[in-house]
């Protein structure tokens, strides 16, 4: 089982980089904000309990978070591991999931951690637009769709988040960056962060992140 960890602040590309790599790797991107989204959408009593976090900027509880990852990686699609993209985002959080993938007899590989500075954050979340259909991600000005509002992807509507407002971004950042930097910490006590600058184009850093990791021969990931 191959477990592939993206740290990295909101904004920083961890969702663009985990679209590719997972493309790349042949693992299923697994991201705690995008099922917390569809729970929303769905009025599932989970969404509703996450809701009210997310719109403040908050981390929704870890005991709500851990449970809803553990049980999607316990699905067939991630049998061969997944790309954790928004998770852990407490100590606590990669903690379960150190314990969770013992029992499988699996540890997590490599924490890619994708460092912007928080200057550069707020211009690049209030530029961001996703496509409904499977958060392919694009920006305003530096990473616009080729038809404007249309994702190059699969064609579905792009759409800005709510809690990509300027207020809301503020609140992220204050509330979840001491969270980032102990989580950083774990994974370098364990010897297994791997950082890269995030400030460099798109594909620059995700030459730099599949460097970082080591190559796994195409027959593990597609037999
Ligand atoms: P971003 O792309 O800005 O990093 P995400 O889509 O990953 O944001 O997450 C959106 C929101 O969902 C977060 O601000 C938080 O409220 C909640 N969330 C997502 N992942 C987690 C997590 N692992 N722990 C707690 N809250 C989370
Ligand atoms: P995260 O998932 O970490 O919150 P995203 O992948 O959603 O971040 O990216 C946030 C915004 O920044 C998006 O609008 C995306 O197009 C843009 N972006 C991603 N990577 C880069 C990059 N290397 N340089 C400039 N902008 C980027």
């Amino acid at each position: 089982m191959r477990v592939l960890v993206l740290l990295g602040a909101p904004g920083a590309g961890k969702g663009t980089q985990a679209h590719i790599l997972a493309r790349h790797l042949g693992l299923p991107r697994v991201a705690t904000g995008d099922l917390f989204r569809a729970a929303v959408r769905e009025g599932t009593p989970l969404g509703t309990a996450a809701q009210a976090y997310m719109e403040r900027g908050e981390l929704v509880p870890d005991e709500i978070t851990v449970g809803m990852l553990l049980e999607r990686l316990a699905a067939d699609d991630a049998a061969r591991g997944a790309i954790l993209d928004g998770f852990p985002r407490t100590r606590s959080q990669a903690a379960a999931l150190d314990r969770a993938l013992a029992e499988r007899g699996a540890a997590v590989e490599a924490a890619l951690y994708v460092d912007v500075p928080a200057d550069e954050l707020l211009a690049r979340l209030s530029g961001r637009w996703l496509c409904e259909a499977a958060g392919h991600t694009y920006h305003e000005t530096a990473y616009p769709p080729r038809v404007p509002g249309i994702c190059d992807v699969d064609g579905s509507r792009l759409v800005q988040r709510d809690d990509d407002r300027p207020e809301v971004v503020r609140a992220r950042l204050e509330k979840q960056l001491g969270a980032l930097a102990e989580v950083v910490e774990h994974y370098r006590a364990a010897g297994i962060l791997q950082a890269v600058d995030g400030r460099r184009p798109i594909a620059a850093v995700t030459n730099d992140l599949l460097d970082s990791i080591e190559p796994v021969p195409y027959w593990r990931t597609h037999p």
